[in-house]
């Protein structure tokens, strides 16, 4: 499953004042609707481009290839 960085947008008095915003950031498969741990606001996707895993596996084709470019 693919995974998206979700974030907490809140600003303002959270967790009884203690903090000025939170700033909450978690991976998480790609759901209907996630809330933050921390105070409860529902989290953003802020993953636009392509997915976590994506991202990686186009590392390892990355490191792969060098490899492959090594051996010659
Ligand atoms: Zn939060």
């Amino acid at each position: 499953m693919p995974q998206f960085l979700y974030r907490c947008t809140t600003e303002g008095s959270v967790n009884n004042g203690l903090k000025s915003a939170c700033t909450f950031e978690m991976l998480f498969e790609e759901g209907p609707s996630y809330n933050c741990p921390l105070c409860g606001h529902e989290l953003v996707r802020v993953s636009t481009g392509p997915s976590v895993s994506e991202i990686l596996r186009q590392g390892q084709r990355q490191v792969d290839q060098q490899k492959k470019g090594t051996k010659k």
